[in-house]
């Protein structure tokens, strides 16, 4: 038998149900190979060993009493640190938030523990996840484990380098522009952002709270439909849910994985390939598209005239939300409060001193210019631009949908670079997501499912569905996943480098 942690999470669930694994033995070999490795990655801020074995415990007990459990019942999962846990500090990768214990758990995060998912920790990720390399983070950068000396991608950087490194068979992650799948890109391993409204937002600190939607971070395309089944689905808490069932997204992986694609017209974007895109990316990508046609795919080219201006669109409406939503970390209600070295002690200087302090420079960056976006004499000029741009880029995609089943592109423009390669650059940073960021913007689904290494960095194929057709990724994904898994004869994840 591989090493447990080398497992995916649904043949562990396997080994759990036959009694050939507990779930305390998982829990305690993810939690040993956190101590071995992590002081390499830094993908955790907290490991919660103790109540992750008790729930470990519970799980194993129940099972032995003869209860019927969820499907990934004592499979130990990790959680970026921008979904707030009861009991266990949340940061968000921020100083404003250092010390903060949420008084209540995620929606998601209930779903977790009521499934019996042992949580091993919360995953590090740029401050407040404003960033593509996790160098925000005021708790350190994390590294990718393909190559110690290149960012992990981000936001979520934590919660795809701790899958990519064994360190975890799932993670949660959250994605406004592409951090869920642009780390899954550089990682080598399955991200997905579902359906905006799919996943409940209930207890997410929000960043941009029309973009922002939480999902699977996962090694295999089965493991993110196992556990978007977990998480999604209707939520009265959360205003934006979507009151309808999820689309069987499980059963679209498995029969994506019987390689059969005939008849499914997928589109590859005209506007998401050829310049700015490394050749080596693009490569892998072109024989992603022939192993698609060679299932029975038709493969066309679909223009999505808009997609050029999303970048810009998007770097208004989402720092016009965060200067927005952060106003309420002012010193008074959570986490840091500091009081000014000098002159009257007040609501207004206790709050300029704190959220100088607190406060990253690129959160600084994007309060002041989501601030101005939003101010009097120019919110028409910029904001309201901006919400036009949003508009025409969703009739793109319903243009496009219109004609193809699914549209495809790499998932971002390169593989890892180096740590501090653009961190003093926030207009390269920001390139990252030109692929991703449409698919936010139109509330869209995108999944992103690793293809192969350029130069021993891993790429990411990125596929795009309708809204509320998530299922869609799932059978794509799958599909590509076997068919690569069947040339390579192995997971491309079984080549990342030994750590110890
Ligand atoms: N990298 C993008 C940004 O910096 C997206 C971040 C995210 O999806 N949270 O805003």
């Amino acid at each position: 038998m591989p090493s447990i942690t080398r497992l995916s999470a649904d043949a562990l669930a396997q080994k759990l149900r036959s009694g050939e694994v507990t779930s305390v033995e998982a829990t305690q070999c993810h939690l040993d190979r956190i101590a071995d490795v992590d002081g390499k990655i830094n993908a955790f801020l907290q490991v919660s060993a103790d109540d992750a074995l008790a729930t470990a415990r519970d799980i194993d007990a129940r099972r032995a009493a003869g209860e019927t459990l969820h499907p990934l019942a004592g499979v130990p999962i990790a959680v970026k640190d921008v979904v707030v846990t009861k009991d266990l500090e949340t940061t968000a990768g921020s100083k404003i938030l250092e010390g903060w214990i949420p008084p209540y758990d995620a929606t998601i995060v209930e779903r977790i523990k009521v499934a019996g998912l042992p949580i091993l920790g919360k995953t590090n990720m740029d401050e407040f996840a404003m960033g593509s390399s996790t160098e925000h983070s005021a708790y350190g950068n994390t590294h990718n484990p393909w190559d110690l000396d290149r960012i992990p991608g981000g936001s979520g950087g934590g919660s795809a380098a701790a899958v990519a490194a064994f360190e975890a068979p799932l993670a949660i992650g959250t994605d406004t522009g592409g951090s869920i799948r642009q780390p899954g890109a550089v990682t080598g391993t399955v991200g997905v952002k579902p359906t905006y409204g799919s996943v409940s937002r209930y207890g997410l600190i929000a960043m941009a709270s029309s973009l922002d939607q939480a999902g699977p971070v996962t090694r295999t395309v089965l493991d993110s439909a196992l556990l978007h089944e977990l998480i999604g689905g209707h939520d009265p808490r959360d205003s934006t849910s979507i009151p309808d069932a999820l689309p069987s997204l499980v059963d679209a992986a498995r029969q994506g994985a019987t390689m059969d694609l005939t008849g499914l017209r997928v589109g590859v974007v005209t506007e998401l390939h050829g310049d700015g895109y490394q050749a080596g990316v693009l490569a892998r990508f072109d024989e992603s598209l022939d192993l698609l046609r060679a299932m029975g795919a038709q493969i066309t080219e679909v223009s999505c005239p808009h997609f050029p201006y999303a970048l810009d669109a998007y770097y208004l409406i989402m720092p016009a939300e965060a200067s927005s939503n952060l106003a309420k970390f002012d010193g008074m209600r959570y986490g840091l409060r500091v009081e000014p070295t000098s002159g009257p002690v007040t609501a207004e200087t206790v709050m300029a001193a704190t959220r100088g302090i607190g406060f990253g420079d690129e959160v600084k960056r994007r309060i002041i210019l989501g601030t101005y976006a939003l101010s009097a004499g120019y919110y028409d000029a910029y904001y309201g631009s901006a919400q036009k741009v949003r508009t025409l880029i969703q009739r793109d995609f319903a243009d496009a949908f219109a004609q193809v089943d699914v549209l495809v592109s790499p998932t971002a423009p390169t593989t890892a670079f180096k740590l501090n390669e653009k961190l003093d650059d926030p207009l390269a940073m920001y390139l990252n997501d030109v692929a991703t960021i449409p698919a936010n913007l139109a509330g869209t689904p995108g999944i992103s499912v690793p293809n192969g290494l350029v130069d021993g960095l891993p790429s990411g194929f990125q596929i795009l569905a309708p809204a509320k057709a998530d299922d869609r990724l799932y059978r794509v994904g799958a599909a590509l996943e076997a068919a690569l898994e069947k040339q390579w004869g192995h997971p491309l994840i079984a080549d990342v480098p030994e750590l110890v």
